[in-house]
C-alpha cells in the first residue's frame, strides 16, 4: 500500500511512447488547447458550478467510484479486466456519452473504453485520457484491508488514519481516504472526468470543441497494444491533442497542467569481467575494472545539465513554441 503514492508516477515503456510519439506534438499544445478552451468555458464560474455540483451529489460519486475500485484490475487478468470496462462504458451510457469498446487485433487485448460528447459547431477536438487497470498486486502485502476492498480511512495510514464508514449524511471529511489498488492511479482520472463532463452537462455549460474520452486497459502493463487500438479506430480517435490525465498533484498539493510526456526506457546491459578474483599486486591498474567501466558508460549518457547525451535522442521531439510559451507567461 506504501507504493500507492509512487504509482502515481507511471511509467512509459519505449513502445508505449512510440504509440504516443505520433500525437507527442500534439500535447505540446494541449495548453495552448486549454487557452481556448478556458475563456469558453467562463472558467471561474464553471469552476464553483462543478464545485456545487459534487458537494450535491458526493454521496452518489463516491459510491459508483467505489464500486469501480471493488473490480480487480491487473491488466492480464483479462475477465475482471473485462469487467472494468464494461463497468465505465455502463457509467458513460448512463451521462449520454455513447460508449464503445475498442478492441485490438487480439481478443485477450484489455479493451479500451470510449466516448465522445459533440458539441455544435465546434471544428476541433481533445481526447482526455485515463487509464483504468492499476500495477500487478500481491494481496498478502496488503496487509490492512485487501486490495480490491476499498476501505475509508480517517487520514491517510502513515499518519495513523482509522478505518471509518461513511455517514448517510451530512458532509464528508475531506481528509478521508479511500484505500483500495488503483483509487488514485489511474480510476480517480477515469471518475474525475465522467464526473466533471457530468457536472458541466448538468449546468448547460458547454465547451468550444468536441471532447473524446478514452479510457486503456493495460497501462501498467506498458501498453503494449494501445498502438494496435489506435491504428485500427484511427478516425474515431483523430483529435488536435491528448491531454493525459495520470499525473500527480504538485508537491504542495497543487493541481498542476504540464506540456508533454516523460518515458523510460528499459535496458539490460551486461558487464564483463574477470571469472575469478584477481590480485592486486599483478593485475591492479591494467585489468579492466567493470565497475569503473560502467560508471564511465552511464555517466557519460548525460551532460551536467542533464541532457541526454545519446546521439539521436531527440529526434522527434518539438521544443515549446512561442504559443505554448504565451500560454505559460
Ligand atoms: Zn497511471
Amino acid at each position: 500500500m506504501e507504493n500507492e503514492k509512487f504509482q502515481m508516477f507511471c511509467r512509459f515503456d519505449p513502445r508505449k511512447s512510440a504509440c504516443i510519439s505520433g500525437y507527442f506534438r500534439a500535447l505540446i499544445r494541449s495548453l495552448l488547447v486549454a487557452a481556448v478552451l478556458a475563456p469558453s468555458f467562463h472558467t471561474a464560474v464553471a469552476q464553483s458550478s462543478i464545485r456545487d455540483y459534487r458537494r450535491a451529489h458526493e454521496r452518489q460519486i463516491l459510491a459508483e467510484f467505489t464500486q469501480l475500485v471493488a473490480i480487480p484490475n491487473v491488466a492480464s487478468d483479462k475477465e475482471n479486466i473485462r469487467r472494468n470496462a464494461e463497468l465505465i462504458q455502463a457509467m458513460m451510457q448512463r451521462r449520454g456519452l455513447n460508449p464503445q469498446l475498442l478492441e485490438g487485433k487480439s481478443k485477450d487485448t484489455p479493451p479500451a473504453v470510449y466516448g465522445e460528447w459533440k458539441v455544435d459547431g465546434a471544428t476541433h477536438s481533445i481526447i482526455l485520457y485515463a487509464h483504468y487497470d492499476g500495477q500487478p498486486v500481491d494481496p498478502k502485502q496488503w496487509t490492512a484491508s485487501p486490495p480490491f476492498q476499498p476501505t475509508w480511512r480517517s487520514a491517510a495510514m502513515e499518519a495513523g488514519g482509522q478505518i471509518v464508514t461513511l455517514p448517510a449524511n451530512g458532509d464528508i471529511n475531506p481528509e478521508w481516504r479511500l484505500y483500495g489498488r488503483a483509487a488514485s492511479d489511474d480510476k480517480a482520472g477515469v471518475m474525475a472526468i465522467l464526473t466533471a463532463f457530468e457536472a458541466l452537462r448538468a449546468q448547460n455549460i458547454s465547451p468550444s470543441l468536441n471532447i473524446k474520452f478514452i479510457f486503456e486497459g493495460e497501462e501498467e502493463a506498458g501498453s503494449p497494444h494501445l498502438g494496435d487500438i489506435i491504428d485500427l479506430h484511427k478516425d474515431l480517435l483523430q483529435s488536435d491533442a491528448w491531454i493525459i490525465c495520470d499525473g500527480p498533484v504538485h508537491q504542495s498539493g497543487r493541481k498542476q497542467v504540464v506540456f508533454g510526456v516523460r518515458g523510460d526506457q528499459n535496458v539490460d546491459v551486461t558487464v564483463y569481467g574477470a571469472k575469478r578474483p584477481l590480485h592486486s599486486g599483478h593485475y591492479g591498474n591494467w585489468a579492466p575494472n567493470p565497475a569503473m567501466l560502467l560508471a564511465r558508460l552511464l555517466a557519460s549518457m548525460k551532460d551536467d545539465t542533464g541532457r541526454v547525451t545519446i546521439a539521436g535522442w531527440y529526434d522527434g521531439v518539438e521544443p515549446i513554441g512561442a504559443a505554448e510559451k504565451r500560454a505559460i507567461a
